[in-house]
């Protein structure tokens, strides 16, 4: 999907500046933790449905600024950060429980 966009998200760098689109994701990371946050206290069916899409919809929000993100900076390093950062995670899930 982001390399499908991969042409909006850089048109919106280019047109709107670095430092505008970093303040974007800053609002939207924001927005995100406040959806988590509401969608962890929900209680009635009703609430935590509402709860669940707007959770979505923040997910979303924050896909596209980190697709931005990665325009603005250096993807490979990203990926490659990504993919050690997977493995140490892999390696923890394979380690017994007792031994963390
Ligand atoms: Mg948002």
């Amino acid at each position: 999907m982001a390399k499908k966009n991969g042409s909006i998200y850089s048109r919106a760098v280019e047109a709107w500046g670095t430092e505008s689109q970093m303040d974007q994701t800053i609002e939207e990371l924001a927005e995100l933790i406040q959806a988590i946050s509401k969608f962890c206290r929900a209680k009635t069916p009703e609430k935590k449905t509402k709860a669940y899409l707007h959770l979505c919809e923040e997910v979303a929000d924050v896909e596209n600024m980190i697709n931005q993100l990665r325009y603005m900076l250096d993807a490979d390093l990203i990926d490659k950060f990504r993919e050690e950062k997977l493995k140490r995670t892999e390696k923890r899930l394979k380690k017994p429980k007792d031994a963390e």
